[in-house]
């Protein structure tokens, strides 16, 4: 893939311990709502054992202006580097990879399963394909341990009151611990949250995204619930 420096426009906290930075976008990139880029401190003030290249999803949908990346602000030398990073400063960027992007065929519906900072990828598809008008039946089921802890929940909910495609099911499971109003659903994704929502089970295609563990719970709950293994993809942050 070709490397591009990228200048940082301006980060903000977005959630609990969660940054979003957003960068100058190239002339010339290009990639796919739901990619994923390797990002590369130059000459950074520290290091780690783990390098200066992390893998992130762009947040970002391809339509918009800016370049985004979010993560949760971690006490690692890159993410204290990142974190202290001036607007001007540049990164380099290897990018786009990955398939982790919405399917063709539109009589299918799409089905996100995701939670924590596995939102990045959702939230790049999930704005386009409302910006591009697409036919699909896109549902999210995006799970927090608080709303406070849940990056793009705003941005992801907003869309669901004038998408008639578009279902956003948020679920907290911590919310003894939350300050805010909550009137989404509670508790971990379970195949009961899923049948309240989808009539058959079998049909979609599922995207998961997240921590590996979660990755790895989801796919066994759809391979109990009878989801043929062709119709699930995955995406693992590893690293979480
Ligand atoms: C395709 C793909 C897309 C990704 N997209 C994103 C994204 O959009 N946003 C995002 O944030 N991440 C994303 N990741 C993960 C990302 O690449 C990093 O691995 C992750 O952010 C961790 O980086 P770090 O600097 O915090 O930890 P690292 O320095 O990379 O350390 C990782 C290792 O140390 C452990 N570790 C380090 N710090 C802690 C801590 N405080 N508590 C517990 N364990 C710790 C981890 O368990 C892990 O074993 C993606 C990964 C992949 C493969």
């Amino acid at each position: 893939m070709p490397i591009y420096k990228v200048k940082l426009k301006c980060k903000q906290e977005i959630a609990a311990g969660t940054m979003a930075f957003h960068f100058e976008k190239p002339a010339g990139f290009f990639y796919k709502a739901g990619q994923s880029a390797d990002c590369t401190l130059i000459n950074p003030a520290e290091t780690d054992a783990e390098g200066n290249t992390r893998v992130f999803s762009l947040a970002s949908a391809p339509y918009e202006a800016d370049l985004i990346v979010a993560t949760r602000m971690r006490d690692t030398a890159f993410k204290r580097v990142l974190k202290t990073m001036e607007p001007g400063t540049e990164l380099t960027l290897d990018a786009p990879y990955g398939s982790f992007t919405l399917h063709n065929n539109a009589s299918v519906p799409a089905v996100f399963l995701t939670g924590g900072i596995g939102v990045t990828p959702v939230k790049s598809i999930v704005l386009q394909a409302i910006h591009d008008n697409v036919p699909h039946r896109i549902l999210v089921f995006y799970s927090n341990s608080r709303p406070e802890d849940a990056a793009f929940l705003d941005d992801l909910m907003k869309s669901h009151v004038t998408n008639p495609n578009y279902t956003f099911v948020g679920t907290m499971t911590q919310m003894e611990k939350s300050s805010r109003e909550w009137h989404g659903e509670s508790g971990l994704i379970s195949k009961a949250m899923l049948l309240k929502y989808i009539v058959d089970l079998t049909l979609p295609i599922y995207y998961i995204d997240g921590p590996p563990a979660m990755v790895t719970a989801m796919r066994k709950l759809l391979s109990e619930a009878g989801v043929d293994d062709d119709n699930i993809r995955t995406e693992e942050f590893s690293g979480y």
